[in-house]
């Protein structure tokens, strides 16, 4: 059926001087072959430490994956051995950072970067390695990619390193790539040419696509279906156009409504009030509870339930989903 990933249940805690931190407590979702997921949340949602706990880049403290199951094609990437794993990461799940000038190394031309990818995993000699480079610099779309092929990563402008960070990610031809705010640095012409990239490339190599951001705007065009992250746990997983639609969270709601959208010029928008937790100290009850505009009595003492299922495959972890949903929500506070 395509299923490539299946994350079940994922527990992560931060060990600090200060206590424990849990960055993600209890994450599911799934991600089939030629499907986008987008993660979205603010920053310290647990979207990035997801992505690093399914590549297998966590495994070092003050990080520990403490519970749950990441599957890659059936198997457990969490029981695999280092060497195992080693062949997953890179060959089979690749990703992409958001800052491309520090992950490319300065002192290396890009075409040699690039090619390295194919020297060391594929055995290619230099000058087949070289050429399969200038083909992927063609493919991302770098102009002049046989003469350019000999410069320097500083030679280039973001939006350029961006695509050969790309590059080297799909050259081993991954069965998942994970961009984790691949756009974040570029302005937003730029922004709209990777994203449209990176759509053609998971398109023509049906590849599943897991799209990190805090920029619902970024990722409209392009994701089939949205996990919405808040404080390490997923609050609403929807189909992207029912998502957009009619959010069924409140969290979802506040980010939608804080969209520039071109069609409300003018509008001031509604940014969601106050911070997220700190995840060593998470309030009780609902863990968005304090920014809530929903917020009952209930919810400062019962968690909701983890995604709870309201057909059409979406869930949302509030009390009220159905309410949200349907608009008939009481609102409890004016502003926060
Ligand atoms: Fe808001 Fe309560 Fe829903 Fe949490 S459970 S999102 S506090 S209405
Ligand atoms: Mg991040």
């Amino acid at each position: 059926d395509g299923l490539l990933l299946d994350v079940d249940d994922l527990q992560v805690e931060f060990r600090t001087r200060e206590g424990v931190a849990k960055a993600i407590n209890g994450v599911s979702f799934a991600l089939h072959e030629g499907e986008t997921l987008a993660i979205l949340g603010e920053s310290g949602s647990g979207k990035s430490v997801t992505a690093q706990a399914v590549m297998g880049i966590l495994d070092s403290p003050p990080g520990f994956v403490t519970g749950g199951q990441i599957r890659y094609c059936g198997e457990d990437l969490l029981t695999m051995s280092e060497e195992q794993r080693r062949q997953v990461r890179g060959p089979e799940i690749s990703m992409v950072f958001q800052d491309a000038l520090s992950s490319l190394n300065p002192v290396f031309t890009v075409g040699w970067q690039i090619a390295e990818m194919f020297r060391k995993h594929r055995g290619l000699n230099k000058s087949d390695a070289q050429e399969q480079a200038v083909r992927l610099m063609e493919r991302v779309q770098i102009p002049g990619a046989r003469q350019r092929v000999k410069a320097y990563p500083h030679q280039f402008s973001g939006g350029m390193r961006q695509r050969i960070m790309i590059a080297m990610a799909i050259a081993l031809d991954p069965a998942v790539l994970i961009a984790d705010e691949p756009t974040t640095a570029l302005d937003v012409t730029v922004q709209a040419q990777i994203m449209d990239l990176l759509k053609e490339l998971q398109e023509e190599r049906r590849m599943g696509l897991i799209l990190i951001t805090h920029d619902l705007g970024v990722v409209a065009d392009v994701a089939d279906r949205i996990a919405v992250m808040y404080a390490g746990r997923i609050v609403e997983h929807a189909d992207v156009f029912d998502l957009y639609g009619r959010p069924a969270h409140p969290y979802s709601k506040g980010l939608l409504e804080s969209i520039p959208r071109l069609d409300q010029k003018g509008h001031e928008l509604a940014a969601i009030g106050g911070l997220p937790p700190n995840l060593m100290r998470i309030p009780a009850g609902c863990s968005f509870n304090p920014r809530c505009r929903y917020a009952q009595d209930v919810c400062r003492v019962d968690p909701p339930p983890a995604l709870r299922d309201l057909g059409h495959h979406r869930g949302s972890a509030c009390h009220f989903a159905e309410d949200v949903l349907a608009g008939t929500a009481q609102q409890t506070r004016r502003e926060i």
